[in-house]
């Protein structure tokens, strides 16, 4: 536990193991949190599911005005059905990032996450937080790995998730694209922000990436 409120920000690139360690850390100091990816894969899915064109930003931020996107426990909610196996769909890691980079969408999730984390705790997970979400956090950390490795982590994921017709190949090509496209952006582009702890997961275990941030933050 904590004696006050904190905001812990954590970004880095796809496959880095953000989300298992965000987790687990919020949990290890129960606080709240936050995947902010997943708002922008909601929002893709329902893009997707309409049949509109997520390069077509006019139409996508038509979809975005009639949206409802909220978190209830650690469960994202669309159009208040929950959507936590269907937005890690390989459909979504391939059109997410279109859908992310149009302005008024980013515009519409800041303000969202940014008001979660007004009033409490809480460790939220991106590409931005640090830079631009919560650019006065608390504790910033940028975590990354080779891209061989994190390409491998989503293949296994994938596989045991049982998806069919994928290769590892594959995988690593959908993943360095998707960098390029968050790092090159206009808007909010994934960068390292200069006052975060970077870490380097690709030799590390989940726990030793997760012993290596708790031990900043609780100043060991
Ligand atoms: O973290 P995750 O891989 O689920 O994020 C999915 C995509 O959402 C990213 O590739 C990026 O395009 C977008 N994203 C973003 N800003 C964030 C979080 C995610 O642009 N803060």
């Amino acid at each position: 536990m904590l004696d006050k409120n904190i905001t812990i920000a954590i970004d880095g690139p796809a496959g880095a193991g953000k989300s298992t360690i965000a987790k687990k850390i919020a949990e290890d100091l129960s606080v709240e949190y936050v995947d902010t990816g997943a708002m922008y894969r909601a929002l893709t899915l329902k893009v997707l599911r309409l049949g509109v064109n997520p390069l077509s930003a006019n139409d996508v931020i038509n979809v975005l005005k009639n949206t409802s996107i909220d978190f209830k426990g650690n469960h994202i909610y669309l159009d208040d059905i929950q959507v936590d196996e269907k937005i890690r769909d390989t459909i979504i890691n391939k059109n997410v990032s279109f859908v992310a980079q149009i302005k008024e969408v980013r515009e519409g999730m800041v303000k969202i996450q940014q008001e979660l984390a007004r009033t409490k705790s809480i460790v939220m997970d991106g590409r931005d937080i640090g830079t631009v979400v919560l650019p006065n956090a608390d504790f910033k950390f940028f975590l990354t790995a080779s891209v061989e490795e994190r390409a491998n982590r989503r293949y296994k994921e994938l596989l045991e998730k049982g998806e069919k017709g994928i290769s590892y190949e594959q995988v690593k090509f959908d993943i360095e694209n998707r960098d390029r496209i968050d790092s090159t952006r206009e808007i909010a582009p994934l960068v390292e922000s200069k006052d975060a702890h970077r870490i380097d997961t690709t030799n590390k275990t989940i726990d030793q990436s997760v012993e290596e941030v708790i031990s900043i933050v609780r100043g060991r």
